[in-house]
């Protein structure tokens, strides 16, 4: 393990058709994207731009952008073209916007049970999207399903929401049209997965997770992690997105640390920290708050451990590119589970930056 491992995953990616979005691709074989949503008005473009440009140095693949008036639908052309990543129109009620965005050069994401009559609009909606070559995501949500499923089932079921992308899916295929996505997403984990699970029964349409008003971070990421954990260890999912009551820079932190977790993305910093107990000779929290702090510019994959006290050090580093363990003020430095020095507590960050460098360049990876 270490440097260079390959990520090992539960289970192989169920084929799905492949979309592409921008010149991001989703689906089939392509990496699974991590995506975020703006929380500025779409119409201030400036605002939105500078957002955008914060996600995408933080990694988002796809971003969304709100359009809720007509002054945010004029505000899209400039935007898909001012954005280095691609940008999806979310649209509800108002089909003229869908067509905006389709001139404007966006993805577009459609509620189908937030929009009138939508069904008689999908093969007028199909030919602009095919002439443009846009790719939409039909987004079915608990919140908002469809009236007439809503009817049937008395509630948002798993079955009711895969009912309703299914129809709307097929309504799109009769008209000629295939570059699309769906979303049954759900804010309670457990519908949400068996709604992904039903509909990748259903078709090879490639899917966008995502657990809807999951709440603030740390309610939302863990609902977040547990649900799209159990559909990725299956095989399914091609494209995520982490919503929390947070920055949106947080969603996708999150988001590529779900993937990477699960050995769908390559690793980068890996801290293994060991939690404490009554042996540590060091404040445990600090030293891994400190460490991780000062090595937070490492973009290659490091594994680094920190350990409390020498007793289970050198074998719990052996795991790990690089380690610490703490006894007595002073810390033993370890490369590949081996002693390769021992430092005053103050130098530990030091000293384990300068290794980390040392480690990389030794694997001709700086
Ligand atoms: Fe306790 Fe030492 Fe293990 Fe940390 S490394 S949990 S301090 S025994």
């Amino acid at each position: 393990p270490g440097i260079h491992e390959e990520p090992a995953v539960l289970a192989p990616r169920k084929k799905t058709r492949k979309i592409k979005v921008g010149d991001v691709y989703v689906g089939g074989d392509a990496p699974i994207s991590v995506q975020s949503m703006t929380t500025t008005k779409t119409h201030d473009i400036g605002a939105t731009l500078q957002q955008i440009a914060e996600l995408t140095a933080s990694g988002c693949d796809i971003v969304r952008v709100a359009c809720p008036t007509d002054k945010d639908a004029d505000a899209l052309k400039i935007i898909a073209q001012q954005s280095t990543i691609p940008v999806v129109a979310d649209i509800h009620f108002q089909p003229r916007y869908v067509f905006a965005a389709i001139e404007a050069g966006m993805g577009v994401r459609v509620n189908p049970g937030n929009i009138k009559r939508f069904d008689d609009q999908i093969p007028e909606i199909a030919a602009a999207a095919n002439a443009h070559g846009t790719a939409m995501r039909i987004g079915v949500n608990a919140g908002s399903l469809d009236p007439r499923l809503l009817k049937k089932y008395g509630k948002a079921t798993p079955e009711a929401m895969v009912e309703s992308a299914v129809m709307e899916a097929r309504l799109f295929e009769d008209a000629g049209f295939y570059d699309f996505a769906i979303s049954v997403k759900h804010h309670d984990p457990v519908v949400m997965v068996r709604a992904y699970q039903l509909l990748s029964e259903e078709g090879d349409w490639p899917l966008h997770l995502g657990v809807t008003e999951a709440g603030p971070a740390f309610q939302g990421t863990i609902k977040s992690a547990v649900a799209f954990g159990a559909l990725l260890s299956q095989g399914i999912g091609d494209t995520i997105r982490v919503s929390l009551s947070a920055p949106p820079v947080e969603e996708i932190k999150v988001g590529e640390q779900i993937l990477r977790s699960l050995g769908l993305r390559p690793k980068q910093l890996e801290i293994v920290s060991c939690p404490s107990c009554g042996r540590a000779q060091v404040d445990v929290y600090d030293l891994a708050e400190r460490v991780t702090e000062g090595l937070k510019d490492v973009t290659f994959p490091l594994r680094v451990a920190v350990m409390g006290c020498v007793v289970n050090g050198p074998g719990e580093a052996r795991e790990a590119d690089l380690g610490v363990a703490s006894g007595n003020g002073k810390g033993q430095i370890f490369v590949k589970g081996k002693v390769v020095d021992t430092v005053p507590e103050s130098e530990i960050v030091a000293t384990l930056v300068a290794r980390a460098r040392a480690v990389a360049e030794e694997m001709g990876l700086e």
